[in-house]
């Protein structure tokens, strides 16, 4: 599933990002990418809602299409 996500990053966000997509997280193993990935969302509930109603909106419009796979 790809979302396309259209909001100001704050300061601690691109902190993250930059971390989510360094070249040491993309090839650290499972747990670790995971535990990254839920830190970062953890932050985007807690400080953009707005994210969170977007990423809702998202899943939704895709669940309706055929080839929706939320797991892959
Ligand atoms: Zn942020």
């Amino acid at each position: 599933m790809k979302l396309w996500l259209d909001f100001e990053p704050c300061k601690k966000c691109a902190r993250y990002i930059a971390d989510l997509t360094d070249e040491e997280f993309l090839f650290a193993d499972d747990i670790t990418r995971n535990e990254m990935s839920s830190k970062f969302l953890r932050h985007l509930t807690y400080n953009h809602p707005e994210v969170i109603h977007s990423i809702s909106k998202e899943v939704k419009i895709q669940q309706i299409r055929p080839e929706f796979d939320l797991y892959k």
